[in-house]
């Protein structure tokens, strides 16, 4: 699980690339940007989540190199 002190997720792909989405904080919301696509988005909860939600969908990145 990703703890509070996260400040990117990582995931591969079925090719072994990386994707990360990078998670800034930005008063009460969190900022995410992904480097893959430029894709971003705030969330106030669970932006871990919603960046895992977005690399696994937009990028079929769903392997977690730390786990
Ligand atoms: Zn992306």
């Amino acid at each position: 699980m990703a703890s509070m002190t996260t400040s990117k997720v990582t995931r591969w792909d079925q090719h072994g690339r990386e994707h990360v989405v990078r998670v800034r904080k930005s008063g009460m919301q969190r900022q995410l940007t992904c480097g893959t696509c430029g894709w971003h988005k705030a969330a106030q909860f669970l932006p871990w989540l919603k960046a895992e939600e977005h690399l696994a969908e937009a990028h079929q990145a769903t392997v977690d190199p730390t786990a």
